[in-house]
């Protein structure tokens, strides 16, 4: 455990007992974290966004307290939309979803949010799905009918404590469907048929498809156990899909709790209002990335509490910006200052806001404190110790991750993260390494690092992301 933090306690506020807690992992040498990912099918908004950043600094607060965490964000790569999308321009499901998975990638990377360790693919996991509809099946909690699978909310007393909802509100809420093969109108699917022309998987029901619910519990089970430390995401899903997501895992896990800690993050409004496809003022991060800097854009989904509601305005984003160029201004000022900043670093009342259940803007008001007193001191001692710090924190949070003379050339504007054109420079790149150019391929990895852009070959093709 790290030296510094282990001084200080994590307090986090659980959904399931509505207080702020101390946590303490179940194991210490394997901390497991899940926050439910992207349905690949469209480019992600800044709603999308914030749990992706919100949750990138609880894993890196994590990884500095604990040796061993496995965090895991899930990709939903089969759904209706992804379907229609498919169909829509007559290709196969996983056309659009690893584009729209690598879209993702990129667009978060650029948001300086690090990969999880682990990124289950629902198609992957069918058989796990399966398995566990079996067992929910042999214990009374589901039953089969009509090509489907339907999970018996009845059968489950707990159902609706996370969200501290009565039936009838969750009823009205889940907007379910009345269908002549359900048991209780507020039974949910597990499993549907699929047509011909859609995709399916062979089951015990005949072909069809998992419902939404039913993968996040057995990818969990799969990858990381039947109890984890903490399950996030944001408030939009604590209802149903949580609630659905806790019901399927505790049925099927004689009782075993699926998560210890539950963790949501609030809406993101925009100007003042619900974004929303009707009012036409979705934000998408492919577009805000090429007119922003990527870590402008985090700290300004940074400078709220992650549990209130965020207003996002285009003046919060320019002064997200500006709150960058003062920390960047301080550490350029510190550049010839000597000083070998370590994962300690971080000063103990900028921990100690992070460790109050991620008070990010109590967090940032230290950082201003320490970048105020650094444009101010005149030992060369206690310079070095603030620029340690400075750098310290940053890194908590995920950003001062640049060097600040690239900050200022134009590494804070959003031109060097252009997506187009990061993606046309490693298409060239790609084309030079098969022609087995690698002095030209070099050349456009060198380019790229140059923009602060990191890239890294993989199984499914090139990614990219700013260099941290
Ligand atoms: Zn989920």
């Amino acid at each position: 455990m790290n030296t510094q933090l282990k001084r200080h306690k994590l307090t986090l506020y659980n959904t399931l007992t509505r207080k702020k807690e101390i946590f303490e992992p179940a194991d210490p040498n394997r901390v497991t974290m899940y926050v439910c990912g992207p349905t690949v099918y469209n480019h992600a908004h800044i709603g999308n966004a914030r749990p992706a950043v919100v949750f990138d600094v609880l894993a890196r607060v994590l990884r500095r307290l604990y040796p061993h965490v496995v965090y895991a964000r899930n990709i939903t790569d089969i759904e209706d939309k992804i379907i229609a999308a498919a169909k829509a321009q007559g290709v196969d499901i996983s056309v659009v979803t690893e584009k729209y998975a690598d879209i993702y990638r990129n667009d978060m990377g650029a948001l300086g949010v690090l990969a999880p360790d682990l990124e289950p693919k629902a198609t992957d996991s069918v058989a796990e799905m399966i398995s566990m509809m079996e067992r929910l099946i042999e214990a009374g909690h589901a039953y089969a009918a009509d090509g489907h699978v339907l999970f018996n909310v009845p059968s489950y007393p707990g159902y609706g404590r996370l969200s501290g909802r009565d039936r009838d509100e969750m009823v009205a809420g889940a907007r379910v469907e009345v269908a002549p093969y359900k048991k209780d109108p507020a039974d949910f699917v597990l499993w549907k048929p699929s047509a011909p022309d859609q995709p399916g998987w062979d089951s015990p029901w005949g072909r069809g498809r998992p419902g939404w619910h039913i993968e996040c519990s057995a990818m969990i089970e799969k990858h990381l156990g039947q109890t984890i430390d903490i399950h996030g995401g944001g408030i939009d899903l604590q209802f149903p899909h949580h609630e659905n997501e806790v019901a399927q895992s505790a049925c099927s896990h004689h009782g075993a709790p699926l998560a210890r800690f539950w963790l949501h993050n609030g809406f993101v409004n925009i100007e003042s209002e619900k974004m929303s496809k009707s009012i036409g003022n979705v934000l998408l991060v492919h577009d805000l990335i090429s007119q922003a800097p990527g870590e402008a854009i985090r700290l300004a989904l940074l400078a709220g509490h992650y549990r209130q509601p965020l207003d996002w305005t285009a003046e919060g984003l320019a002064q997200a910006k500006r709150m960058l160029d003062r920390l960047y201004g301080a550490l350029r000022n510190l550049a010839d200052v000597r000083s070998e900043p370590t994962n300690d670093a971080a000063p103990d009342a900028f921990v100690d806001a992070l460790l109050d259940d991620l008070n990010t803007p109590k967090a940032l008001s230290e950082l201003f404190a320490i970048a105020k007193r650094a444009n101010t001191e005149t030992d060369p001692g206690t310079k070095a110790l603030l620029k340690a710090e400075l750098i310290g924190a940053g890194r908590l949070i995920g950003i001062l991750e640049m060097d600040p003379e690239a900050w200022f050339a134009g590494g804070g504007t959003a031109s060097h993260i252009d997506g187009d054109e990061i993606e046309r420079l490693i298409a060239a790149r790609n084309a030079a390494r098969k022609e087995k150019n690698f002095a030209e391929a070099d050349r456009i990895r060198d380019e790229l690092a140059a923009m602060g852009v990191q890239i890294e070959d993989g199984p499914q093709g090139t990614s990219w992301r700013v260099a941290s």
